[in-house]
């Protein structure tokens, strides 16, 4: 055993078979213990806020129709949707980390980013523990519908007046081409019911290009077939859809990769359309925005509240309306974003008060009618709660 007596042989028996035990027994449970920390993270953020004032409707009716998986690139090459960017307001926003379904969906009606919501993973079948668009709505006394897999139901759970939701395995019993043909025409069906009552906020979900991307790829041929499927679903919505009271966004909760799939931060994953048209959309091609600037967008144009959890900014340079009006849900937003930012600096044992003194000269500016004013005030006190955090390095 000359081999082993030789004391610099040691490492070429000890090194391998270390490696051989940490790929056997380390790195299994540091990746379970890398995934369960995403997929069971708790958000130090939750808790209730009050909700701030609420203003009056550019729109009577608000519906979002979100194609699960949709690129932006797939997107341009639709028929109906390429149309209602001719005519409305057209514009890329990019999504959070990870950029996941359900934390998709949780941005898109929440305005809070997934370290908030604690909505990481699509493991989890908890309701938002956040204030929501729903609920923005429910508090105005508006009513509201839901239309999709049942995935959107436990997210949304009581903040929904018509639940239309179905479980996926219902819907998309089949997940051949067939199948998801038939799923995205069955939610459409269900959304042409919903749309009948005429409930004042409306989202809508097809899931039909996402399983398509993951099956097939992002760029395939299948995947531009159930998108296109996808597109002439969204021409029979936009037909039942009366434009001159209602707007209409189509928007994606993520992109896919070439290959399919979705989760980390490609470009092709995180950059996604938010298309609008019809009442309060004003036309036009606008800069890139983010998937968190929905919901409150949503709320300026229902005259809800904003969100209480909110960290988006309303995209009022596409809204048509009075200056007045806009002045004002900008105060409104200042006033949000100030009053959750001081909670969350409390969450971290940082006590401070934000700058009321901005807010207030924003609305003695908007009493006194200068609405330029009041809104460049309102954009300070957004823009320096902004660099608070910006400073400590989280997302605001
Ligand atoms: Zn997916």
């Amino acid at each position: 055993m000359a081999f082993f007596r030789k004391p610099h042989h040691w490492p070429i028996v000890v090194i391998p078979l270390t490696l051989l035990l940490w790929a056997r027994f380390g790195a299994p449970a540091l990746g379970q213990a890398s995934f369960d920390s995403l997929t069971e993270f708790d958000s130090p953020y939750l808790g209730a806020l009050p909700a701030g004032g609420s203003g009056e409707a550019v729109a009577r009716q608000v519906v979002i129709v979100v194609l699960d998986g949709l690129r932006l690139d797939v997107s341009q090459e639709m028929p109906t949707l390429n149309q209602m960017r001719a005519l409305g307001a057209d514009r890329v926003v990019q999504v959070g980390q990870p950029s996941l379904s359900k934390p998709g969906w949780t941005v898109i009606g929440a305005g809070a980013w997934q370290e908030q919501s604690g909505i990481a993973s699509n493991f989890t079948d908890e309701a938002i523990a956040l204030d929501t668009i729903f609920l923005a709505a429910k508090r105005k006394g508006l009513t509201t519908a839901l239309v999709g897999v049942h995935g959107w139901r436990q997210l949304y759970a009581g903040g929904v007046d018509n639940d239309q939701t179905v479980l996926q395995t219902t819907l998309y019993a089949d997940t051949d081409r067939e199948g998801l043909l038939t799923g995205d025409r069955a939610v459409t069906s269900l959304a042409l019911d919903a749309l009948k009552t005429k409930p004042n906020l409306v989202v809508i979900h097809l899931l039909g290009p996402d399983t398509a991307a993951h099956r097939w790829g992002g760029v395939s041929e299948p995947y531009r077939e159930i998108v296109q499927h996808a597109d002439s679903q969204l021409a029979r919505l936009l037909a039942a859809i009366d434009l001159n009271e209602a707007a209409l966004f189509v928007t994606a909760d993520h992109g896919h990769l070439d290959q399919g799939g979705h989760g980390g931060s490609e470009p092709v994953v995180l950059r996604v359309p938010l298309v609008g048209v019809g009442k309060g959309i004003k036309p036009g091609v606008y800069p890139d925005a983010y998937q968190a600037d929905i919901a409150p967008t949503v709320a300026v144009l229902l005259g809800t509240s904003i969100p209480a959890h909110n960290q988006g900014e309303a995209l009022l340079d596409q809204i048509d309306a009075p200056d007045a009006l806009k002045a004002a849900r900008a105060v409104d937003l200042a006033g949000q974003l100030g009053t959750r930012d001081e909670a969350m600096f409390r969450v971290i044992g940082d006590a401070r008060e934000i700058d009321r003194e901005t807010i207030r000269r924003a609305e003695e500016a908007l009493n006194a009618q200068n609405y330029g004013e009041a809104r460049e005030l309102a954009g300070q006190s957004t823009a320096a709660v902004r660099a608070q955090w910006r400073r400590r390095g989280v997302a605001a």
